[in-house]
């Protein structure tokens, strides 16, 4: 079994039940078991900032998929909720958008995977909710808590759970 870290955001429809629902759908409990999930993050849209806010969380889960079948996992549930890559622009809107942070330790850079993800340590919607749930996990030699105290938040909003959703 391995341990991996990942992210999920959205900003079309109802952002906050889409993405539970993406967590129940990723972990089914048996290949991808659920270890801990992060509040809700409701934050600015980045990259392309002419767009609603997105809605962030992390998790983290045990799993017996290997790092491909795992993302091939995560693109199932993407799709199932109706995401549409050929009609979507690079950062822009999306209903739901799943990303692998890390895969225990593995460092990987292949077409279509790269571990952990590049741009973990530049984007404040990861980190946060990452240090919730992980903040004394070392990803590439740093470690998390650190990195997301140090991180320009602005802007990021944390959200209280919500009840009967
Ligand atoms: P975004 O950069 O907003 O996440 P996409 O979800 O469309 O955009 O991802 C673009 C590509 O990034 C995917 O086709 C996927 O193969 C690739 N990719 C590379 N590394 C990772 C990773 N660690 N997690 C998820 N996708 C990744
Ligand atoms: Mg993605």
């Amino acid at each position: 079994m391995a341990q991996a870290l990942l992210a999920l955001g959205g900003n079309v429809g109802d952002s906050r039940s889409i993405l539970a629902r993406a967590v129940a759908m990723l972990c089914d409990g048996l290949d991808v078991r659920l270890l801990a999930r992060s509040s809700d993050y409701r934050t600015p849209a980045w990259g392309v900032t002419d767009q609603p806010p997105f809605i962030n969380l992390c998790i983290s889960a045990e799993t017996s998929l290997d790092p491909r079948a795992l993302l091939h996992r995560a693109q199932g549930v993407e799709y199932a909720l109706g995401r549409n890559r050929a009609k979507e622009q690079r950062w822009g809107p999306r209903t739901a958008d799943i990303d692998i942070i890390a895969y225990d330790d593995l460092a990987l850079n292949e077409p279509g995977l790269t571990l952990p993800h590049p741009l973990l340590f530049e984007r404040a919607f990861v980190l946060l909710p990452l240090a919730e749930i992980a903040p004394e996990r070392m990803i590439g030699g740093r470690l998390v808590r650190e990195a997301a105290a140090k991180i320009d938040a602005a802007g990021i909003e944390h959200l209280p759970a919500r009840v009967g959703v």
